[in-house]
């Protein structure tokens, strides 16, 4: 379908203020958002207009029941200084299995990239020419309808905003093995980014930073024996010249970046494998001596090296390099900047209208 995407612009651009070289993170936003209306069973009034505070009732559903999904994904710039989005339809496919877990109506897809096209088209000034920068891209969903009582709302706001994102240096974590608080069950909202599996993970995640780790590495909730996912990311293991990640079993994101690392994995020739993993069997692989890297992967990092994994009384070394690790986080910079070709047709070019 053809959308037309009325712009409403900024009088004064805010980006004079901002120092490129120090960006703060997650504060900062771009002058404009992309904006649509959910009324009446139907997506109305796409627009784009200065980014600003939006008047919500007291009683709009999200705040009280938690219809609020999201999305995140960045914009990059290639050697040309052309504005480039990773597979953004990748991102529009998920946000709709969100909204379908949660009782939400589904965005267009086409409507959800074009938006993110035209925003980031207008806002390319903002896409931090550092290597390693990117402006983060933060599509949303939310109930706005002024009700109490149990249902479905009946309206919502689709929203996608910007925020520059100084250039993040992968660093080697320490993962807190958690076996008293969970992140998803069979048959829960493990597999939607619904922003209430977040709220569930900040308690545990503080308490894990208080012990020394820098993320929680969440295992199964009937057991708390298999792994599932490291704080906001996907996990891989290297053993023995092998790799392994969880499969998606209905408690795992579909990580975009989790798919391209397979992918480009197995295009360097590695063997990847999606199967239930336990912690023994880590355990038993590191004493062995067999376990060579493990991994993290998600848009905001890229890939995270983790270091060990601690439990009660213990601790499981894993690996200090990760050479493959680091290999792949480097070729999906070069694809996402353009520096090497594209072969797998992830990059979406937006329109260019340089002022
Ligand atoms: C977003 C997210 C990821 C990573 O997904 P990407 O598409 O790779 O950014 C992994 N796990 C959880 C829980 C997430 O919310």
């Amino acid at each position: 379908m053809n959308y037309t995407i009325p712009i409403t612009k900024v009088e004064q651009s805010k980006i004079d203020a901002l120092d490129f070289d120090n960006i703060p993170l997650g504060t900062t936003f771009t002058d404009h958002m992309f904006i649509c209306d959910y009324e009446n069973g139907a997506w109305v009034n796409p627009r784009i207009i200065p980014m600003g505070m939006i008047p919500t009732h007291p009683a709009a559903m999200a705040l009280h029941y938690g219809q609020a999904i999201f999305e995140g994904m960045k914009a990059y710039k290639d050697t040309q200084g052309e504005p480039m989005l990773f597979r953004p339809e990748q991102n529009a496919k998920r946000l709709n299995t969100s909204a379908d877990r949660m009782g939400m109506p589904n965005f267009p897809e086409d409507l959800f990239v074009e938006g993110l096209k035209e925003l980031v088209s207008l806002e390319h000034n903002w896409i931090p020419p550092q290597q390693g920068s990117a402006l983060y891209l933060r599509p949303f969903m939310y109930a706005d309808e002024p009700f109490i009582g149990m249902r479905a709302a009946t309206s919502y706001k689709f929203i996608i905003m910007a925020s520059p994102a100084g250039p993040f240096f992968s660093k080697r974590i320490k993962l807190w093995a958690e076996k008293q608080f969970i992140r998803a069950a069979h048959g829960g909202t493990g597999e939607a980014k619904a922003a209430g599996n977040y709220a569930a993970a900040i308690r545990p995640t503080e308490l894990a930073k208080a012990k020394g780790y820098d993320q929680v590495l969440w295992l199964d909730a009937h057991e708390h024996k298999y792994i599932q996912e490291v704080g906001t990311m996907n996990i891989f293991f290297k053993i023995n010249g092998e790799f392994i990640t969880p499969e998606l079993d209905g408690s795992v994101l579909h990580g975009i970046t989790r798919a391209s690392v397979i992918d480009l994995l197995r295009s360097m020739g590695y063997k990847v494998t999606e199967q239930k993993i336990t912690l023994d069997q880590i355990r038993e692989a590191s004493n062995k001596g067999t376990l060579e890297e493990a991994f993290g992967t998600g848009t905001a990092v890229g890939i995270a090296y983790i270091q060990e994994i601690g439990l009660e009384g213990e601790t499981i070394h894993v690996s200090d390099e990760s050479p493959v690790g680091l290999k792949v986080n480097d070729t999906l910079n070069a694809i996402k900047t353009g520096q090497i070709e594209d072969t797998f047709g992830w990059m979406l070019k937006t329109r260019k209208e340089l002022a």
